[in-house]
């Protein structure tokens, strides 16, 4: 059964683990290797079944605790070329690992994963379909100031997808942030809103996806009941727990999985 472990979702660090007790895949690693390791442990996954890491980009609450990782694992780092380039020129990525450039698709624990550009704000950044072994799809898409054409065919299809919900317009606009911070957010290389990932989220449920996850929100300028219920009134044609599960990726696991 295809499995996702949403370790860690929020701006203040994101990790998830695609895969079982057996074998797979972490998409970032945006905490420290003790703070992973220990929610991996609570979900029961040693940290031996880890076959690879793949990178959306290098902000920091990406890759926080890479360094570690790659120290103390030595598994593989994939990324897309200009991400990785940034990663070693840095100093994020242990000697230890292997960095294998994304191409078109690769294989890593049973799974064919492939990456998608998403625009943000920084050298390169992209978020990864993936293809598992019970031939399931899904799909991790956080950090991107809005939908384009190619974000939206990546997700279209996938059954479960991880989507970013990150702030509510209106406590960003009246809250406490630094006005150039406000504006970053907003721009079209920023993060997406609520309202903006509620209008993805209904073509995706009206296109087959009946997962959603709500990602990366931020704990500043969102709720997770706000983002909640903003998408689940962009649904109202369909009915949830019947044509869509929703929920709101925790901003740390408390050992739950979603199976899809
Ligand atoms: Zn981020
Ligand atoms: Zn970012």
């Amino acid at each position: 059964m295809a499995r996702i472990y949403p370790l860690f979702s929020s701006s203040k660090g994101n990790s998830s683990f695609i895969g079982n007790e057996n074998a797979g895949i972490l998409i970032d690693c945006g905490v420290s290797f003790r703070r992973l390791a220990a929610a991996l442990e609570l979900n029961c996954i040693p940290i031996e079944a880890v076959q690879g890491v793949f990178i959306t980009h290098e902000h920091s609450d990406h890759v926080s605790g890479l360094k570690m990782l790659t120290k103390n694992t030595g598994i593989p780092v994939y990324g897309q070329k200009r991400t990785l380039k940034q990663l070693c020129d840095s100093d994020k990525i242990s000697p230890c690992s292997p960095i294998i450039e994304m191409p078109a698709a690769v294989v890593c624990a049973g799974m064919e994963i492939s990456c998608f550009n998403t625009p943000h704000d920084t050298v390169q950044s992209c978020g990864y379909r993936i293809h598992t072994a019970d031939d399931k799809l899904c799909a991790v898409c956080t950090d991107l100031g809005h939908v384009t054409k190619e974000v939206d065919r990546a997700l279209t299809g996938c059954k479960l997808v991880l989507l970013e919900s990150n702030y509510d317009e209106d406590m960003l606009r009246t809250g406490s942030y630094p006005f150039y911070l406000k504006e970053r957010i907003l721009s079209p290389n920023g993060h997406l809103s609520n309202d903006d990932c509620a209008v993805q989220a209904a073509r995706l449920i009206a296109a087959g996806t009946t997962h959603l996850l709500l990602g990366h929100l931020s704990p500043e300028n969102n709720r997770p009941h706000i983002a909640d219920s903003v998408v689940e009134n962009a649904l109202k044609g369909f009915t949830r727990n019947k044509d869509y599960l929703l929920g709101v990726a925790p901003m740390e696991t408390k050992g739950e999985a979603v199976i899809f």
